[in-house]
């Protein structure tokens, strides 16, 4: 059975007769010997393997190896007389699957551009940065899972195609039938959405909250964990248009409860990556940001900061900073107030709560003053903004005054109220932006660096 490289590893020992298979990283050529090293994505390190000149075949194989061949190898693990690794394969037989022709193949040893890499999406991933993201993205969604379900949270999967604009953003990619060169128009020449696929217009969702919140009803603590869209044309580091967001929501919950839950989840999560991904976040630590494991460590270890908006608007006011966009009541916080608050005043995750309602969307519970709502941001160092929640608007007659407030329609939420009319509860609820989240553990500067295949502005490929 082939074994994974990982397990040999760790617990490999010698006299132990393996097969490994995988893809060649390096191949140094000796006198009487060849080293390769052999990667199979399940760890940073590789196996390091050598073949004798007796092996069967060998002048022959070793023309056909190099950087980036696939290859099955069997032999017997022995202690490495070398440093830097426990043990190696001693080669018995050897098997080339598919050769990369040295010429072409551009992976060589070098050290790539981030840039270079995304234009070769279907092969970064075999290399040492991207290797370690995703494995590391792969432990934070397990760990995601596990926080949820260890507390009796459902997983529920909420539409994809989605006929409603949660945040009345208008930031969404229409999903349609239509052939777009014969689209019919109605008298007054708009699209006729009637007559499309669905009979009305349909988007790609931008958050799966509102659904969430029907199933919260029902199961008291929900989840969601997929695929979102927004149309937004920001070309920034730290948006995509296609990016996954975990949602809980609770019944008989208040912010308070919110807040709770969403420090213990970012800790939680950070615990089961240093756990599961040592070597890949000793990595990031040392090659892409020297900040990493400080980080991790003091997300797990110290208390989280908390704020109102008011208060945080009064730090920035006496920071002595000058901000792009001038400070004052009232204003909706840019990435630089949201840095500052996080990376240089407080030096840690910050919660900011109770924001202006008008910044923020109708369904968020407001408080008595009128003028604020129960929202919380977390923002982190470096990323700014991570998680947004609230505590969600149960009284329907608020909740009706609200829509109406912000100029939307009531009609396409019946069933959103209908929440409120039948067995209405505190909830409450966040969002994490999952690249975001990855981002921030790894120290990677740019989102579509941790999403195996990003799609942004102008990009899409694959
Ligand atoms: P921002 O102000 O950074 O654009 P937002 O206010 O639009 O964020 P929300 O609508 O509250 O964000 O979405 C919830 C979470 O989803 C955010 O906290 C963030 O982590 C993440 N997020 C939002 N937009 C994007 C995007 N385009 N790409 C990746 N993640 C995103
Ligand atoms: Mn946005």
């Amino acid at each position: 059975m082939t074994q994974r490289i990982i397990d040999l590893l760790r617990n490999g020992q010698p006299n132990e007769t393996v097969t490994v298979k995988g893809w060649v990283r390096t191949k140094r050529e000796q006198k009487e010997f060849t080293f390769i090293e052999v990667n199979d994505g399940s760890s940073m390190a590789g196996l390091q393997v050598v073949v004798n000149q007796d092996v069967p075949g060998y002048a022959e194989t070793m023309k056909r190896i190099s950087t980036g061949a696939s290859v099955e190898i069997a032999g017997t693990l022995v202690e490495s007389p070398a440093k830097g690794q426990r043990i190696e394969l001693r080669t018995d037989s050897i098997i080339v699957y598919g050769e990369a022709d040295p010429e072409t193949y551009p992976l060589q040893k070098k050290r790539h551009s981030f840039e270079f890499l995304r234009e070769i999406a279907h092969l970064r991933s075999r290399t040492n940065t991207l290797g370690a993201v995703f494995r590391v993205r792969n432990a934070a969604s397990a760990a995601i899972h596990q926080f949820f379900q260890e507390r009796g949270f459902l997983w529920i999967h909420t539409p994809i195609i989605s006929a409603s604009d949660c945040e009345g953003a208008g930031e969404m990619f229409t999903v349609t039938g239509f052939d777009l060169n014969k689209v019919p128009l109605t008298a007054d020449k708009q699209v006729d959405y009637s007559k499309d696929f669905f009979g009305r217009q349909a988007y790609l969702t931008v958050s799966g909250q509102l659904e969430a919140e029907i199933m919260a009803m029902a199961f008291s603590n929900v989840y969601t964990f997929g695929p979102t869209f927004r149309a937004e044309n920001s070309n920034t580091s730290r948006h995509l248009a296609e990016f996954w967001m975990v949602e809980p929501e609770m019944a008989f919950c208040d912010l308070e409860g919110d807040m709770n839950l969403a420090e213990e989840f970012l800790k939680s999560v950070f615990q089961h990556v240093m756990n599961t991904c040592p070597e890949d976040m000793e990595f990031f630590n040392q090659r892409i940001d020297n900040s990493v494991l400080a980080t991790a460590d003091n997300i797990i270890n110290n208390e989280f900061a908390r704020v109102t908006y008011t208060e945080a608007i009064a730090l920035l006011e006496k920071s002595g900073k000058t901000f792009e966009y001038p400070v004052e009541w009232g204003l909706d916080m840019q990435s630089e107030h949201e840095r500052y608050l996080a990376e240089e005043y407080f030096k840690k995750p910050t919660i900011v709560t109770d924001y202006p309602a008008h910044i923020k969307a109708f369904y968020m519970r407001l408080n008595d003053d009128g003028k604020t709502v129960r929202a919380m941001d977390i923002l982190a160092p470096k990323i700014g903004e991570i998680i947004g929640g609230s505590q969600r608007e149960e009284r329907l007659d608020v909740l009706e005054q609200r829509i109406q407030d912000v100029g939307l329609d009531p009609a396409p939420y019946w069933w959103y109220l209908d929440l409120r009319r039948y067995g209405t509860v505190p909830h409450a609820g966040f969002g994490l932006g999952f690249e975001r989240l990855v981002q921030f553990m790894t120290g990677m500067g740019n989102i579509r660096d941790v999403i195996p295949f990003p799609r942004a502005p102008q990009e899409v490929e694959f």
